[in-house]
């Protein structure tokens, strides 16, 4: 029988503990908190908003009020933070110290320090959209947990999807259809492009995951064009049966 720790355990790059799970439930409820959107809504500037509006109530394209939310979120907005920093002063590679979290809330500290001079970058990682919001920076979690608030703020539902291998972004629901959404790319592979890493990074998949409030989907066969390959892959191992997982995160 299968419990979700076998997934844990099962060679994901990125495993799929409880604490993926509760962190990723945490995202989606807050996607669902009202009095958040409503402060969320207020970073985005003012003829975005109405752009978008104007768009959603004519029930219009939402191609070119997109292309002004992406740029302005990745090139004016949001910061990148380097997974190795080096030090503004001597040029030297900053050493990391990682202290672990205690909850979804803060997942951990990163402390990225310069052997000569003592420099510190401190990157806290958090769950919290409030706090992602007023620090502005972040590494592909940060960058997607912030823009899906964003884009549910906009009236736009939005969830969030992991590859579990290094990297995660959101899907947005236009038409009726989960679009691929990645506010880290550049316009406009950063829409639609669900096989952009697969050609470009040469991802190999196990699991893409989507997270909503309510339900976890499998949506690996929409980021491949080799769906065949990763079945009998999955067929081929003991715990490739995902249920046990959905069912414990419908619970959290
Ligand atoms: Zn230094």
């Amino acid at each position: 029988m299968l419990n979700f720790f076998d997934l844990a355990n099962n060679g994901l790059p990125y495993p799929l503990t409880k604490d993926t799970l509760i962190l990723y439930k945490q995202v989606a409820k807050q996607y669902q908190d009202t009095g958040l959107l409503e402060s969320i809504r207020m970073l985005v500037p003012v003829n975005i908003k109405n752009e978008f509006d104007k768009r959603i109530a004519g029930n219009l394209d939402l191609m070119m009020p997109m292309t002004l939310l992406f740029t302005w979120y990745k090139h004016e907005f949001m910061k990148w933070m380097d997974k190795s920093p080096v030090c503004q002063l001597c040029s030297l590679s900053l050493n990391l110290r990682y202290v672990k979290g205690n909850s979804w809330i803060v997942r951990g500290v990163e402390y990225h320090t310069c052997p000569k001079c003592s420099f510190t970058v401190v990157f806290p990682r958090y769950g919290e959209i409030e706090n992602i919001a007023f620090n502005r920076i972040g590494r592909c979690s940060e960058w997607s947990f912030l823009f899906g608030a964003i884009l549910n703020s906009l009236s736009i539902q939005s969830r969030i999807v992991h590859d579990f291998l290094d990297h995660c972004w959101n899907e947005a629901l236009i038409e009726g259809k989960w679009i691929h959404v990645d506010s880290t790319l550049e316009y406009p592979i950063s829409i639609n492009n669900p096989h952009y890493y697969e050609k470009n990074w040469n991802k190999k998949y196990q699991y893409v995951l989507a997270f909503s409030n309510a339900d976890i989907a499998d949506v690996t066969e929409s980021y491949s064009f080799d769906w065949k390959t990763i079945l009998e892959q999955r067929k081929k191992r003991k715990n490739s049966d995902l249920s046990k997982i959905v069912d414990y995160y419908e619970k959290i």
